[in-house]
């Protein structure tokens, strides 16, 4: 059993059948990537993962627990965050600002859900934002504001901002889209070394196969809504039912 186990997930829009029959099974602690072409439902399957969108058919489980018919707020506290394609922080905040924000959430969410009432007092949440910054080599850059910062760092503290909530499941949907190559390279060092500092699961979209085969243990390649391959990096390279996925041939 996966952390993250999706069986039968299908979802329509009107005439289009975005999602076939999707089956997916993310092992605890483990690098997982999806691919495939424009179009072939990687961000509706995401979508549909953290209660943005609720699948016509199948079920998602994460840890044994159903994510269906749960809200994205009641989704993200279960220990799942996501890292959106446009990076999602405060423009006019500045590093710290931003970094307060998940933490304070952490400790109000936990009240709103289950009534547990944390003593956490706002010096202690400063704490633990100023810790995260430093984790996240972003200490030096506290007092700038967000809007200026690099591609590369904007992303840097949206991934920081995600980790702040803890999560057990980080989802990302193409975390380097438009990035020059440096601060897709960034992006890579950073997605590594959070690997090896904690516990996490990674769930990553990605188009960039630079991206892919650097990070990932095993790859899943959609096409059309459905599964065509799921294996190890090195099967996927070359696979000819990959390749004609994505060439047409
Ligand atoms: P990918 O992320 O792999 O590029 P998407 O999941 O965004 O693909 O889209 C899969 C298909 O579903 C595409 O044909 C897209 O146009 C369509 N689609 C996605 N979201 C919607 C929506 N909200 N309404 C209608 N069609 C959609
Ligand atoms: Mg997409």
């Amino acid at each position: 059993m996966g952390i993250l186990e999706v069986k039968n997930v299908g979802k329509r829009f009107g005439g289009l059948q975005a999602l076939g029959d999707v089956n997916l099974s993310v092992a605890e602690n483990s690098v997982h990537a999806i691919i495939g072409p424009n179009g072939a439902g990687k961000s509706t399957l995401l979508n549909c993962l953290v209660g943005k969108l609720i699948p016509d058919t199948g079920s998602v489980m994460f840890d044994g627990q159903s994510v269906l018919g749960r809200t994205p707020y009641e989704i993200n506290q279960m220990g799942i965050s996501r890292v959106f394609q446009t990076p999602e922080i405060f423009a006019d905040l500045t590093v710290m600002e931003n970094m307060m924000i998940p933490c304070f959430a952490k400790r109000d969410g936990a009240f709103k859900l289950n009534g547990i009432k944390s003593v956490e007092s706002e010096a202690e949440i400063r704490d633990r934002a100023e810790a995260m910054m430093e984790d996240m080599n972003l200490a030096e850059k506290r007092h700038m504001h967000a809007a200026s910062m690099s591609r590369g760092d904007k992303r840097r503290l949206e991934i920081a901002m995600c980790l702040a909530q803890e999560p057990r499941l980080l989802l990302l949907d193409e975390p380097t889209a438009g990035m020059a190559r440096a601060d897709t390279n960034n992006t890579i060092d950073l997605l590594k070394e959070i690997k090896q500092k904690r516990d996490i699961t990674i769930v990553i979209i990605e188009h960039d196969m630079h991206v892919v085969f650097s990070l990932a243990e095993r790859i899943t390649v959609l096409a059309q809504g459905t599964p065509l391959v799921e294996d190890v990096p090195s099967k996927i390279k070359g696979h000819p039912k990959v390749r004609e996925a994505y060439l047409g041939e």
